[in-house]
């Protein structure tokens, strides 16, 4: 049997704001009849996750693009990976059967052609949607959580700062630093994701950041005496202040640096000076690093969603013609938590 696959690509590099015009819906045949000597699973996408990151990719060069799997360079007209949940509808692959529900590496596309070696699981969803396992049980949701405390390691009553903090990573990292007894202050870029934040999401403060004049005496007004924690997803001009603003052995986990994604020359400069005299640990990461946590950080999550202590916050379009508006949005701050497309009903 044949089907037609429609999937996004770009037709040129993308050095700047990701516009409508350089994205790119194409439709090719899929045969799923497939050779029984082949070793290959064709999946039906179900969701697919939207990350900031994919702009890197997008890019003629970034320093990104030689450093993982999972942020190499996307070859214009070719289909785009990205996390996602499936179901198998051929399989020549034994460790695969038709029906089966997978999670891994699929594309920005109605179907993914996964060869052996790909990187593909069985799925067992737990008696949560489909969706979670995109986000909150996927790698927004290992991100927050290595980030939050292989990197930053919270104790009770310590002071907390989150930037993007309604975005898919920020809202959990906020919402497990809660759970850990500390004092928990976001920001974000509106007044309607302030009062998510305080109110859907049990921050103990949070501040629309387009509406302040000057954001060093911002972060004194809300860490009189100092952050201990800074979780770092938007770097520039908010990293350089929240160092200044940290308290003496405070520690950094640089996520994402999504303000200086779109201009290659913006650089955050934090004072080295008080780097040093306050003992402070900056440490980028990334959550592929900490697949071998990826159960506890499961278990811990599913349990919180079960008695409530989490709230799962997914912004889910449909549709693979909906993939570049969803992207975008990304970086017009109009995503209110997990920003994830709908390709398909299971
Ligand atoms: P997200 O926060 O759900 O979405 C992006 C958000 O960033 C927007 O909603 C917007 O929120 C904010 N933003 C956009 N442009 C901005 C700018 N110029 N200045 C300040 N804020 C801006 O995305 P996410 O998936 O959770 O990712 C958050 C960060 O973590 C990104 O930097 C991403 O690259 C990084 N990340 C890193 C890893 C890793 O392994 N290290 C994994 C996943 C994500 P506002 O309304 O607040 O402006």
């Amino acid at each position: 049997m044949d089907v037609v696959n429609r999937y996004i690509t770009i037709n040129n590099h993308v050095n700047g704001a990701p516009q409508h015009s350089v994205f790119e819906l194409k439709a090719s045949p899929l045969s799923l009849s497939l050779d029984p000597a082949s070793n290959v699973v064709i999946v039906k996408n179900l969701y697919v996750s939207i990350d900031p990151y994919q702009l890197n990719r997008m890019k003629s060069f970034s320093a990104s693009q030689k450093t993982s799997d999972f942020a190499v360079a996307i070859v214009p007209g070719e289909a785009i990976d990205t996390y996602g949940v499936g179901k198998v509808v051929a399989s020549t692959n034994p460790e695969f059967d038709k029906g089966d529900i997978v999670v891994g590496l699929l594309n920005w596309g109605e179907f993914t052609v996964i060869k052996a070696g790909g990187m593909l699981n069985k799925l067992n969803p737990m008696g949560f949607p489909l969706s979670y396992h995109v986000g909150i049980l996927g790698f927004s949701g290992l991100t927050a959580y290595a980030g939050l405390f292989e990197i930053c390691k919270p104790k009770k009553g310590e002071k907390v700062f989150v930037s993007a903090a309604l975005g898919s990573v920020g809202n959990l990292v906020g919402q497990f630093a809660k759970l850990s007894g500390c004092y928990v202050v976001g920001c974000a870029g509106s007044k309607e994701k302030v009062a998510l934040l305080k109110e859907k999401l049990g921050f103990d403060d949070a501040f629309n950041y387009r509406e302040e004049t000057d954001l060093n005496s911002t972060l004194k007004r809300y860490f009189p005496n100092g952050i201990d924690i800074y979780f770092d997803n938007v770097g520039g001009e908010m990293q350089e202040v929240a160092v200044s603003n940290m308290d003496i052995n405070g520690r950094v986990a640089v996520c994402g640096v999504i303000s200086e994604y779109l201009d290659s020359k913006k650089r955050a400069a934090p004072s080295m000076i008080e780097v040093i005299y306050k003992r402070i640990k900056i440490q980028g990461f990334l959550a592929g690093d900490y697949l071998n946590i990826f159960g506890d950080f499961l278990s811990a999550t599913c349990d919180h969603l079960r008695t409530g202590k989490i709230q799962p916050l997914e912004d889910i379009s449909d549709g693979v013609e909906s993939i570049p508006s969803a992207f975008i949005s990304l970086y017009r701050g109009q995503n209110i938590g997990k920003k994830i497309v709908k390709i398909a009903e299971e």
